[in-house]
């Protein structure tokens, strides 16, 4: 069964961040007030509950930090997806898919980049192992 994809339906917290992927820019949100970023956005800072923030662009780096392989619960899968969580090297985890490596073969650790991909008709930030020949 080919894979679905729910469009994203961005709200007043995640307009920015959808507007960023359509410029290929991983943006994060930075409290205005205490400097520190922060994601999820969401409508103050977990961290001192200001609603100022700007936006700065991820250097797209990071590593795996925990993942799972997503089946659909009842039709067979010809191509389950890795749903990664990301440790940015901005400091902040980032939950979307992994692609370009066999599920066997992810590891906690593994250093991977984004990238920008129409999936099912969808540009999502996708991550994929940085490749060590690069
Ligand atoms: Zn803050």
């Amino acid at each position: 069964m080919a894979a679905s994809v729910v469009p994203p339906s961005p709200v007043r917290d995640d307009a920015f961040f959808w507007e960023g992927v359509t410029r290929s820019q991983l943006l994060l949100r930075r409290c205005a007030q205490c400097e520190r970023l922060h994601h999820p956005p969401s409508p103050m800072c977990p961290h001192c509950g200001s609603v100022e923030w700007r936006t700065e662009a991820a250097s797209g780096e990071g590593t795996v930090h925990s993942w799972i392989v997503s089946a659909h619960p009842t039709e067979p899968d010809d191509s389950p997806r890795i749903v990664v969580l990301v440790d940015l090297a901005e400091g902040v985890r980032f939950v979307a898919n992994l692609a370009g490596i066999a599920p066997a073969d992810v590891t906690v650790g593994l250093a991977v980049r984004v990238t920008f991909e129409t999936v099912g008709g969808v540009l999502l930030p996708q991550f994929r192992p940085v490749e060590v020949a690069e």
